[in-house]
């Protein structure tokens, strides 16, 4: 097996300048060529999840894809997650939350209804189930979007993360709002009916309002909560910055990520 050497963000920094110009689909491509089966997506059942799935099931041996279910989604989320399996012949890991959100209510009350909670209940409801994936692979395709704007208007394509030890591969991140748009409609990409009813982003049955058209496109996630609730965790770039992320890999493996050569045994 190959020694353990550490990818920090900054190695990263030529590579994700280099990779702006790539397609999703060669993005994609290169990702599995890295990383073989030791890779997969991860979608909410949204948008750009939703594109990434019809993206992968066009791919000769389909990556698995990961999905945490906290619980309380929307029943035309779960739907939509049982459309893309049996449609798109996608195998979907769902994840769950250890408590149901009744034995939660009744251990902890109703976390969501303040802004301490509403972190408590995400790490509880997301992020812990999703620890379960940690050591299954070295990278997982992300859904995030610069069009998107807030914190995710800068969001590298790769990025380290740090508590799953994987990178992270956002292979939609310089896809426009229009080319998503074009794409689904060349494709008929399977879609979150609740999309049609005002729903611009979808979480939580509890956590997510439709939005108006004049309203940012994350307003309505933790409306209830005010602007300070704006993203749960599950993918860190949206979260305060550590101070130099790095996560550990096998030599050969970074050197695959960065494209060096290994010369060093001759
Ligand atoms: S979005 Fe709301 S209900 Fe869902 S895990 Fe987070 S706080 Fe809990």
């Amino acid at each position: 097996m190959s020694a353990m050497a550490r990818l920090s963000q900054a190695d990263l920094v030529d590579l994700n300048n280099t990779f702006n110009q790539r397609t999703p689909q060669e993005l994609l491509a290169w990702a599995v060529d890295v990383f073989g089966d030791r890779i997969a997506a991860m979608s909410s059942m949204q948008l750009a999840g939703n594109v990434i799935c019809h993206m992968i099931s066009g791919m000769p041996s389909p990556m698995p894809v990961v999905f945490v279910d906290t619980g309380v989604l929307f029943q035309e989320t779960l739907d939509t997650r049982d459309r893309l399996s049996s449609e798109y012949g996608l195998t979907i890991r769902t994840l769950q939350p250890a408590l149901t959100m009744q034995q939660q209510t009744e251990q902890l009350g109703i976390l969501y209804l303040t802004t301490d909670g509403q972190k408590q209940c995400c790490e509880l409801r997301k992020n812990v189930p999703l620890d379960a994936v940690k050591g299954d692979y070295d990278a997982l395709i992300g859904s995030l979007r610069r069009a998107d704007g807030g914190r995710r208007g800068t969001c590298p394509i790769l990025s380290v993360d740090t508590r799953l030890n994987l990178l992270r591969v956002n292979v939609l991140a310089n896809f426009s709002d229009e080319q998503m748009q074009e794409y689904i409609a060349a494709n008929s990409v399977i879609l979150n009916p609740l999309h049609d009813q005002g729903f611009s982003t979808i979480g939580c049955n509890r956590c997510t309002t439709p939005v108006l058209p004049t309203e940012p496109k994350r307003a309505g996630r933790w409306r209830h909560l005010g602007p300070w609730s704006v993203y749960c965790g599950i993918n860190p770039t949206d979260m305060d910055p550590e101070r130099a992320p790095a996560v550990d890999m096998p030599q050969d493996l970074v050197d695959r990520i960065l494209g060096r050569t290994t010369d060093f045994s001759i």
